[in-house]
């Protein structure tokens, strides 16, 4: 993927000259500085926004940290509006600020309101801050818009093109796909590179995010005699068949890099049941297993990877054990890849150059592997991305304890606007 020329070109495609080891000029600097100043006003806001409950399904929640949000974003010029979503869908919306400047590379700035868990508040521990969406991703929320006020006290927020959306349901996207992400789509199609302000992982940022997907395996099998098994008449039974399936997966597919199909509950016997991702089961020792069902994910870090796997996993299923029958079958809400591309490193580059610019140090790309699918797969077809661009966070994500660190804020809003100046000078 590190294609020099093609990320020359890409690099004057964005109108980013990004000397390897340039100095700040003097409104960079200046830049830095606002950034450092707004640290107070960045910890108040996050505390404000940590202390409103977001869980994607509480909508007023969500919808109240986008109102805060929103206060912020028209305080510095922008004009605000809130993307409704069908009701039926139970989402909150997304929050969409526009600068309408004209001059300059189109900025998409992505983010998301809403949290996986609730209930924990803000709370201060030294250079900590702990409580539900410090890390995923109010920190990162208010990173964005600690930069953005430091480029509009400096004086180059004005005319340039930045458009930022906050998403309500990323955590748990509305169905269908189509309608929660279309919003996204329509101003990615508008957009010349998109920056998403996720958690940034150990220093690095993303250039990649794999996709995802879940699946459902349905085996079918003879019943009788346990004595029966293995014979020409009964055959091998259910579970024989899902767990042939299910150790070919690992064996025929498991090497490959980027790839993983885990599979996530399993049931199997004389009845057996699965909802989502609860199960009931039964069968005697004695008696052959008609029924298995097992449920999973998959993961993949292009299309084509994604189509590869499906088709030999298709392939072994049906090697079906003697009176055996089974199906695989693919969900419809699938998280696209963030697919690593030259243009994608253009824009690693750009930022590393910033951090380095600045005294902060070289950013590297986060290994895919180590990161789950976002919202930014959603658009990554369409334009030059990078994300990770949020505070540093530490902890579990989706689980209790989660915090951010508040001493990441600050270095991190220079670089995501110090990149942003230069992306759009
Ligand atoms: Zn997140």
């Amino acid at each position: 993927m590190r294609t020099r020329p093609g990320f020359a070109l890409l690099l004057v495609a964005l109108g980013c000259a990004a000397p390897a080891h340039a100095e700040l000029d003097r409104t960079e600097r200046a830049i830095a500085r606002h950034v450092a100043d707004g640290q107070p006003a960045a910890e108040a806001l996050l505390q404000r926004v940590v202390d409103i409950d977001s869980p994607t399904e509480n909508t007023a929640g969500v919808r109240a940290v986008g109102d805060a949000f929103a206060q912020e974003l028209r305080a510095i010029g922008f004009s605000t509006r809130w993307v409704e979503l069908p009701a039926g869908m139970k989402r909150a919306g997304h929050l969409v600020a526009e600068s309408g400047g004209k001059r300059g590379k189109r900025l998409l700035l992505l983010g998301h309101l809403d949290t996986v868990l609730s209930g924990e508040r803000f709370r201060r521990d030294g250079s900590r801050a702990y409580g539900t969406g410090t890390a995923d991703m109010k920190g990162g929320a208010v990173v964005m818009l600690q930069a953005l006020k430091a480029m509009h006290a400096a004086g180059v927020l004005e005319a340039r093109p930045i458009t930022v959306m906050l998403t309500g349901d990323e955590e748990d996207a509305g169905m269908p796909l189509a309608g929660s992400r279309g919003p996204m789509l329509e101003l990615a199609r508008d957009s010349d590179a998109a920056l998403s302000f996720e958690a940034a992982i150990d220093g690095t940022a993303t250039i990649g995010r794999r996709g995802i997907n879940s699946w459902t395996l349905e085996v079918k099998g003879e019943t009788g005699h346990s004595s029966g098994i293995f014979g020409a008449e009964r055959g091998s039974g259910a579970v024989y068949e899902a767990a042939r399936i299910l150790a070919a997966f690992q064996a025929e597919l498991g090497a490959e890099k980027y790839l993983t199909i885990n599979p996530s509950v399993i049931v199997g016997g004389t009845k057996a049941a699965l909802e989502d991702y609860r199960g009931t089961a039964e069968g005697k020792t004695n008696v052959i297993a008609p029924t298995a069902i097992a449920r999973g994910d998959i993961r993949y870090i292009s299309l084509e990877q994604e189509r590869s796997a499906r088709e030999r996993m298709q392939a072994i299923v049906e090697r079906h054990l003697p009176r055996t029958q089974a199906t695989l079958r693919f969900d419809d809400g699938a998280y696209p890849p963030m697919t690593p591309t030259p243009g994608n490193e253009a824009l690693l580059e750009a930022l590393d150059g910033a951090s380095r610019d600045l005294g902060l140090g070289p950013v590297a790309a986060l290994d895919p592997a180590d990161r789950g699918a976002g919202d930014i797969g959603f658009i990554a077809h369409l334009l030059p991305c990078l994300d990770g661009l949020g505070s540093g966070g530490g902890g579990n994500s989706h689980a209790p304890g989660e915090y951010t660190g508040l001493d990441t804020m600050t270095p991190m809003a220079q670089r995501a606007a110090v990149l942003m100046y230069r992306l759009t000078r």
